[in-house]
């Protein structure tokens, strides 16, 4: 076969302690989804889960040991981080019950859900799609895939971010509302998953502004660490 110019290479995400990484497919977010963060945002209550969607190619894939580098992005004067466990599909399938969520996970990986607050905001108040605030170039730093098997219990691990060395967001994943088994159940009603998936399953409070030379550090308890120096923009 061949193309009019040469395709986009497949984007993928180093796995811990194999060769072979993992091909991303798509980049499914879940909104709102601590309840300090929800209240942060002006929002209380249960609501049911919400999601939207980033652009595969908006990963900045970070190796293990190493800094990632995105940078400050256009059109924004209020550059948010949002620190998320990430979930790896690694089999497909419609209508999973969450009691078998478990066997549809490659593995877990940590995330950086960056936004432009200020865009996304506008869009809120106007009715208008996110996209804007959440869906442009380099807005999703993923650090590298630990193996479910080798995860340990994510589901109640701390996960916090901190920013130049002090503490922005601390949490605990156990605080989710709709825990990782929902919210794959959840999506899995609204969309086919399939092997590649990667689902952001949303931060907890404390998101605020960084800056051009900021360093990010991100970390979900046995899962390492995700580092991501903030650049001048382009
Ligand atoms: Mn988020």
């Amino acid at each position: 076969m061949s193309f009019v110019f040469s395709p986009a290479p497949v984007v993928s995400v180093p796995v811990l302690g194999r060769a072979e990484r993992y091909p991303a497919r798509r980049i499914y977010c879940v909104g709102r989804n601590y309840e300090e963060h929800a209240k942060e945002m002006g929002f209380t209550g249960r609501e049911p889960p919400f999601f939207f969607l980033k652009p595969t190619d908006a990963l900045v894939v970070v190796n293990e040991g190493e800094t990632g580098h995105m940078p400050y992005p256009s059109l924004t004067q209020n550059f948010h981080h949002e620190i998320e466990l990430v979930v790896a599909i690694g089999k497909g399938g419609r209508n999973i019950k969450a009691a078998d969520a478990d066997k549809h996970i490659f593995g877990y990986a940590v995330g950086l859900d960056m936004t432009r607050r200020d865009l996304q905001n506008d869009m809120k108040k106007q009715g208008r799609p996110w996209c804007i605030g959440k869906a442009f170039d380099h807005s999703a730093p993923i650090g590298p895939i630990t193996p479910i098997e080798k995860a340990g219990d994510v589901n109640h691990a701390e996960i916090d971010l901190l920013v130049n060395g002090a503490v922005r967001q601390t949490s605990h994943v156990a605080k989710l509302i709709w825990n990782v088994a929902e919210t794959i159940e959840h999506l899995s009603a609204a969309w086919e998953l399939q092997a590649g998936d990667l689902i952001y399953t949303g931060t907890p409070e404390g998101v605020a502004a960084v800056v051009a030379g900021d360093t990010l550090v991100g970390r979900v308890a046995g899962l390492g660490t995700l580092t991501v120096k903030v650049d001048p923009a382009k």
